[in-house]
């Protein structure tokens, strides 16, 4: 397939943000699309080369690039960096640059997809001392044969600054329409990318064998499945009200989700985001397959730090120790862990997604055999406020932050935040009634004992329809010295010559940060603001919401990627629940 028809498409896509359109291009695009091509495209398309939870990193910097760009053109560094200055888009600059191109090239070889994707892997897989070298060649190579549009879209991908704004959602609409004739297909869709978080193996399937290949979509051991998550209830008496008679309740401890997959004595660790994280956890890897009585399995387990003298659960906090390339050793037996399973999604080569959660809790009760290291999360079936209420003290007591509460009847609902599963937790009695976690995309240089951090951050939610991040408050207490520090760390190398085009603010800040990193803060409330951009317009036209009175709660969220944030759906829910208080207590 010619890359140009893609690169056309791509230039369409950038064009707009309204998912209607985005919608029909990729329709468009995928009709046009061999069927043996069209996961490449759909990985392509999202900025990636395969799936996330395989790792692939493209890694190219700015300067590799820079210099790809002057060999295949003629024209001088210094050049091309005053034209990337001037837009801070390398991709743009470079189809600026090739246009006025100084070298002439013989086209020699076609720009095919399968080509461009071929050449960005063998980038991807490059290393060890030539690989620079390497990297630039292959880069130029292509950029030789490439026009200046196909130029630019290459660098994007190759940079990670591809942002054509399409949720996964959105694709999905675009693959049912386009093979099954319906956006209403979708869900089945859906369930398949649940299950396997593989949207290019999704899609190369209803491509190839139609809804009725898509319908078939198993659990694959090894591929990650989208984890189900819990909706918030603030008060034990809600619970009830939501759970029914009888449920189920358990500690929700403070750690780290894992999803285990297990055979024999292989073990793939897998975070809540669904990146590969088992080089964190080599002491899960060791002692894990020993616990566990099955041919093979899926399990989910928190993850939690503990004090190895008394065994009480230690705060999220202390897995940060693990989030490190070296003297991992080192980390673990200094900052040791229980793992502390709660779900069993696969066994001996099954599925147990459809299984309600009682025979769930009782298969993995069977097949995790508890020692010092593997244990089963405390649960206790509930009726009634006072049991839940006596069992949150337990759970608190013992170091943990709440309770999960879950139906007994119900299956696990693989990618989705339901009614099934509800969290109480302490802090949710706040003023506010809970925490959120926001995306730092702006930081200012902070004064007096602050100087040479960022004093304050600019934090955002999320927004899933327009696939944005919304300014919702600047935040400036909460942090300690230490923490402003590791923030620096952090945050340094995320700054960006121009703000992200996905960052939607008025306010201004200092610098920009690449919207990756995410942290936990805590409000007293919720009110209307003329600036802000979170949920502008949805309240009352032409504000948005902020956060009043906003604080750090500590917790730098490493194992949430920025789409997992607070989103603005949320927002809107807590803002109208402060409302509905009020009302009750007749303060409105
Ligand atoms: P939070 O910000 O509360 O951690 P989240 O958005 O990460 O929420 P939720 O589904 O809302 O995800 O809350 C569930 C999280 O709580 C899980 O991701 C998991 O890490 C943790 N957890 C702790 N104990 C349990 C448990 N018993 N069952 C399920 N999840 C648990």
């Amino acid at each position: 397939m010619e890359f140009s028809i893609l690169a056309d498409s791509f230039n369409k896509m950038e064009s707009t943000r309204k998912r209607l359109e985005l919608t029909q291009y990729l329709v468009e695009l995928f009709e046009k699309t061999p069927h043996e091509v069209i996961s490449k495209i759909v990985y392509l398309l999202q900025g990636k080369l395969r799936p996330d939870f395989e790792g692939i990193e493209l890694g190219v910097a700015e300067k590799l690039a820079i210099r790809a760009i002057s060999k295949s053109s003629g024209i001088p560094i210094k050049k091309i960096e005053d034209e990337y200055r001037k837009g801070g888009d390398l991709g743009h600059a470079a189809s600026v640059i090739l246009e006025q191109k100084t070298q002439t090239t013989f086209l020699v070889e076609d720009i095919t997809v399968e080509r461009v994707y071929e050449t960005l892997f063998k980038i991807a897989n490059l290393e060890g001392s030539r690989s620079q070298d390497m990297k630039m060649k292959y880069i130029s190579s292509l950029l030789n044969d490439a026009n200046p549009l196909e130029a630019s879209f290459i660098l994007k991908i190759l940079l990670g600054t591809l942002r054509l704004g399409i949720a996964e959602n959105t694709v999905m609409d675009a693959l049912a329409i386009a093979f099954s004739g319906s956006k209403e297909n979708r869900k089945i869709l859906e369930h398949a990318y649940n299950v396997s978080s593989d949207l290019g193996k999704v899609a190369e399937t209803i491509a190839t064998s139609k809804l009725e290949g898509v319908e078939k979509f198993e659990v694959i051991l090894f591929n990650p499945i989208r984890p189900m998550l819990a909706d918030r209830v603030k008060s034990e008496d809600e619970a009830v009200e939501k759970m029914g008679n009888e449920f189920a309740a358990e500690y929700k401890l403070d750690g780290e989700r894992v999803q285990l997959h297990v055979e024999g004595e292989k073990v793939v660790l897998f975070s809540r985001s669904l990146e590969n994280i088992s080089s964190y956890y080599p002491d899960i890897i060791e002692k894990i397959p020993k616990a566990i009585q099955a041919e093979n399995a899926i399990l989910e387990a928190e993850a939690v730090a503990i004090n190895e003298n008394t065994g009480e659960f230690l705060p999220f906090q202390e897995l940060m120790h693990r989030r490190r390339k070296y003297k991992i050793e080192k980390a673990v037996t200094q900052y040791p862990i229980t793992v502390n399973f709660f779900d069993i999604l696969y066994c001996n080569g099954k599925s147990c997604l459809q299984m309600d959660y009682k025979s769930r809790r009782d298969k993995l009760e069977k097949i995790v055999k508890e020692d010092d290291y593997a244990k089963h999360i405390p649960m206790a079936i509930v009726k009634n406020s006072n049991d839940i209420e006596d069992f949150l003290e337990n759970s608190i007591n013992s170091g943990s932050e709440g309770l999960m509460l879950k139906m007994l009847d119900k299956p696990y609902q693989a990618g989705s935040r339901g009614n099934y599963w509800l969290k109480l937790k302490r802090e949710y009695r706040n003023e506010l009634g809970d925490s959120l976690d926001l995306v730092v995309i702006g930081g200012f240089f902070g004064k007096g004992r602050r100087t040479g951090n960022y004093g304050t951050l600019l934090l955002a939610t999320y927004d899933e329809d327009q696939d944005t991040f919304t300014s919702i408050c600047k935040v400036g207490t909460g942090f300690s010295d230490e923490d402003l520090d590791q923030l620096y760390q952090i945050l340094n190398p995320k700054v960006t010559i121009k703000k992200n085009p996905r960052i939607d603010s008025e306010m201004e800040a200092d610098v920009w940060f690449e919207p990756e990193l995410v942290i936990e803060a805590v409000a007293s409330e919720i009110t209307l603001s003329p600036i802000h951009k979170a949920a502008r317009d949805t309240i009352r036209k032409d504000a948005g919401l902020a956060l009043r009175f906003p604080k750090f709660t500590g917790k730098i969220r490493v194992e949430k990627a920025a789409e997992d944030a607070s989103t603005n759906e949320e927002v809107i829910t807590l803002f109208k629940g402060q409302k509905k208080v009020a009302h009750d207590k007749n303060l409105i």
